[in-house]
């Protein structure tokens, strides 16, 4: 069986025909979905299609690009969803310099990181982290601010050198459809470095479809493209890679599948 730890079905590209992603998923062995909040309102969301279909399950939390806006009570509500045992992680959570330039932003970004660590930490769920033209600030404040239940980098990527540094920070890597790109060598060589025991499969879906969907609305399905790029990158079977991403996902969110 394969698993998505990383999609976004409560984003409206997806959501209304959610029961017709997951239904394809299923179909080719796509078993397993984490659906992923950016705020308050998709995380309720990701937390309702948790209710209408099993093995399907939610990380709640603010992404880097929504904390502007975003207040104590927004956090407050998070919390309250954690009470429900289909919630397995904080996420979305993180830094995000792409589009953000002003250092007052930044500060706001890791601010906002540190109060979703501690909520985190207070609660005893790992964290699923967006780290985006951000690599160093963001093992700097993980270093800082320690996981206690540790947590995945969702679409690792950073460079090869911090794979291990990451990983001794108890960190995990998920991988998606960048890693099947023609120039992307970074994310490819990530994939043949990062240790088995670290390694999870995600689509970010609707974004970054794998080859041969590029320029389509990504969907968890597409796993399977994942799957197969890593076993050819790792020059091993798929089964293994299968394998290997099952036992993290259980070991990470502690959840038995
Ligand atoms: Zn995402």
């Amino acid at each position: 069986m394969m698993l998505d730890s990383h999609c976004h079905l409560n984003d409206d590209q997806l959501f209304g025909d959610r029961s017709q992603y997951i239904d394809e998923a299923r179909r080719r062995g796509v078993g397993v979905l984490l659906v992923v909040g950016w705020d308050v309102e998709s995380s309720k969301k990701a937390l309702q299609i948790t209710h209408e279909y099993t093995n399907v399950f939610a990380a709640v939390g603010i992404h880097p690009e929504n904390v502007d806006g975003a207040s104590v009570n927004d956090l407050k509500i998070i919390k309250e969803m954690t009470k429900d045992p289909n919630v397995l992680a904080i996420g979305e959570i993180g830094l995000d310099y792409h589009w953000v330039k002003e250092k007052s932003e930044r500060e706001r970004q890791k601010d906002w990181f540190i109060k979703q660590i501690d909520l985190a930490n207070e609660i005893g769920l790992p964290v699923s982290v967006h780290a985006r033209e951000a690599t160093q600030d963001t093992y700097d404040l993980l270093k800082a601010h320690p996981v206690r239940k540790s947590g995945v980098l969702h679409c690792y990527s950073g460079s090869t050198e911090m794979v291990p540094e990451f990983a001794k920070l108890g960190f995990y890597f998920g991988f998606d459809g960048p890693i099947t790109y023609k120039n992307s060598t970074i994310p490819k060589e990530n994939v043949r470095k990062c240790p088995l025991n670290r390694i999870l499969s995600e689509t970010d879906s609707p974004y970054l479809p794998p080859v041969p969907y590029r320029g389509q609305i990504n969907q968890p399905s597409h796993i399977v493209e994942i799957v197969k790029q890593m076993a050819f990158l790792r020059e091993t079977d798929s089964k293994i890679i299968e394998n290997a991403i099952l036992f993290n996902f259980e070991k990470l969110f502690h959840v038995e599948l």
